[in-house]
């Protein structure tokens, strides 16, 4: 197959969207598998757009998280920018949902508790995912969740609106603020989380419809159906976290990740949450 700078051979492709492709390669120098997303050809003479592909890079390579997926490498070969990640053996969260949503309460949970994970140590780098949706979640064959395309991503202190004015990310998945195309910070990435917890058990998303407009326009004004009432198996404790993350007004939402977590804790079954206690004998 062909090969980028020198080292890594192009094998399949595995995804993209809009603005990338990836493929699975193999990195020759150090002999393992590795997951290459290329800038798309359309885009490569768009200063704008290469900018935003580095700036992926560097969002996610400020980072160092068992649950974000890892960063190993940029290059650019003539007209082909690239990045070179940690390749994950599985599936996207999207692919699950769909082959056999509603989940299991713990397994949603467990679910969720990697990516506020990820939004925990990113938040506290003060980088903004912004872009949390299923496609975005990766899971690997041994069940650990990762965080990729911080495609979007945003250093906590600068603007929310793009250079070029428009908005960004995934309207199934924005908050009110995000929708309105006003500040979003740690608690959007929340809300969104809120929404994937919605999606993984019920099968469904709280707000759909026509257009991206009219999907903005339900997270702004319309109330939900709840979840208990799409799926009755879902327990109160976890419909109580995703009522909570998905307040429309930010300020009665989580206030970060951690208080998320922690309310995500208590919905998980005592006995696999606790370590096995030391035991001490005199
Ligand atoms: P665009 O920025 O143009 O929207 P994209 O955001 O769709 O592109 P990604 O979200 O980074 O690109 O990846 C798209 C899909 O490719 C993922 O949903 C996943 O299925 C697969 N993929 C991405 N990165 C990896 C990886 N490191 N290992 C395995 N599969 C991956
Ligand atoms: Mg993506
Ligand atoms: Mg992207």
């Amino acid at each position: 197959g062909h090969q980028l700078g020198g080292r890594y051979e192009i094998l399949t492709r595995i995804g993209g969207g809009g603005m990338a492709l990836v493929y699975k390669a193999h990195d020759i120098l150090l002999n393992r598998n590795v997951a290459v997303k290329v800038l798309r050809q359309q885009f490569v003479h768009d200063e704008e757009f290469i900018r935003r592909f580095r700036r992926e890079a560097q969002s996610a390579a400020a980072l160092s998280h068992p649950n974000v997926v890892s960063i190993y490498d940029v290059g650019q070969e003539e007209d082909t920018h690239y990045i070179v990640m940690e390749y994950i053996e599985g599936h996207n969260l999207n692919e699950i949902i769909h082959e056999r949503a509603p989940l299991q309460a713990d397994e949603a949970v467990r679910i969720a508790v990697q990516i506020g994970d990820a939004l925990e140590h990113a938040h506290q780098n003060h980088i903004i995912h912004r872009d949390i949706k299923p496609h975005n979640i990766l899971i690997g064959k041994n069940g650990r969740v990762k965080v990729t395309d911080f495609g979007i991503a945003r250093a906590v202190t600068s603007s929310t609106i793009t250079q070029t004015g428009s908005v960004v990310g995934s309207v199934h998945y924005f908050s009110p603020e995000h929708a309105k195309g006003i500040s979003t910070g740690e608690k959007s990435d929340l809300y969104s989380l809120g929404i994937v917890l919605y999606q993984m058990l019920t099968g469904k998303l709280p707000f759909f419809g026509e257009s991206p407009i009219s999907v903005a326009l339900k997270h702004l004004q319309e109330e939900f159906e709840e979840p208990r009432k799409v799926n009755p198996h879902i327990p109160q404790s976890v419909e109580n976290v995703i009522l909570r993350a998905m307040r429309k007004n930010p300020n009665e939402r989580y206030q970060s990740a951690r208080e998320m977590l922690n309310d995500l804790d208590t919905c998980l079954k005592p006995s696999r949450l606790s370590e096995p206690k030391a035991t001490f004998t005199s």
